[in-house]
């Protein structure tokens, strides 16, 4: 399983930056773990966008899917013709809310774009060689972590969410943890989502080889942010950076 980042991002991007954003592929298949601010570009730097198996949107917040918009003209503009409808998997309700945002026409190209299927807590959803399990986390939105596996191994991908035990459970026994690192230390437990500190005690709990800290504040000190995981986990730490890729083992 390849893991690559497409933005590291958190709420708005910094300069050269996208929201969140990443690419899971496993032999022919490749899936998109959310779709934010500016993800759709650095899709397209690794794969062509039309050959997406699935597009996984782990919750209701703009930072996760405003690229949705962009990748549906993308497939319907495909220099070979519309591309057949790509899975969805999102929140229940979201996908009436982006469509919310278009005319009667966007709309129902956004429908025709995308297999919509809405995900619930504990819901499996099986896409090519990939398996992902939906974990509810503590955030907002109907938010989700993943436990994604293929050939054996496996990598949660938290989400947006604060450290407890939901989160927890979704990472125990993955080997690769790519975590929620929003909040910078001076502001932990003030918003709903982790510090890089939390993260690194999260990786050690689920017994991980290896944490990729991501959803970094646009203004983090991403040296600190390392050095703050690492003190609390004694595997490998990554900092998140847009086309990072790694293999997961
Ligand atoms: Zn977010
Ligand atoms: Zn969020």
């Amino acid at each position: 399983m390849r893991l690559t980042v497409l933005g590291s991002g958190a709420s708005y991007p910094a300069p050269g930056r996208a929201c969140a954003g990443h690419l899971v592929q496993a032999g022919s298949t490749s899936v998109l773990l959310d779709c934010g601010n500016g993800v759709l570009s650095n899709l397209g730097r690794v794969i062509d966008p039309v050959t997406l198996d699935g597009v996984i949107v782990s919750h209701g917040h703009i930072d996760h899917f405003a690229d949705i918009f962009a990748l549906q003209a993308a497939l319907r503009y495909a220099p070979a013709g519309p591309v057949p409808p790509v899975p969805v998997w999102l929140p229940d309700g979201l996908f009436g809310r982006m469509q919310a945002l278009l005319g009667e026409r966007g709309a129902r190209e956004l429908e025709e774009a995308f297999l919509v299927h809405e995900v619930g807590p504990g819901a499996r959803i099986e896409v090519g060689a990939l398996s992902v399990v939906a974990h509810p986390v503590e955030h907002a939105m109907g938010a989700c972590a993943f436990a994604i596996e293929a050939d054996g191994s496996r990598l949660c991908y938290t989400g947006d969410t604060r450290l407890g035990d939901a989160v927890r459970r979704a990472a125990r026994g993955a080997g690769t943890v790519l975590a929620d690192a929003t909040l910078p230390e001076e502001f932990a437990g003030r918003a709903p989502h982790m510090t890089p500190a939390e993260a690194g005690m999260l990786a050690a709990d689920a017994g991980a080889t290896t944490l990729v800290l991501t959803h970094l504040w646009p203004t983090v000190d991403r040296a600190q942010a390392l050095a703050d995981a690492g003190s609390h986990f004694g595997g490998r730490v990554i900092v998140a950076d847009e086309l990072t890729a790694l293999d997961i083992d």
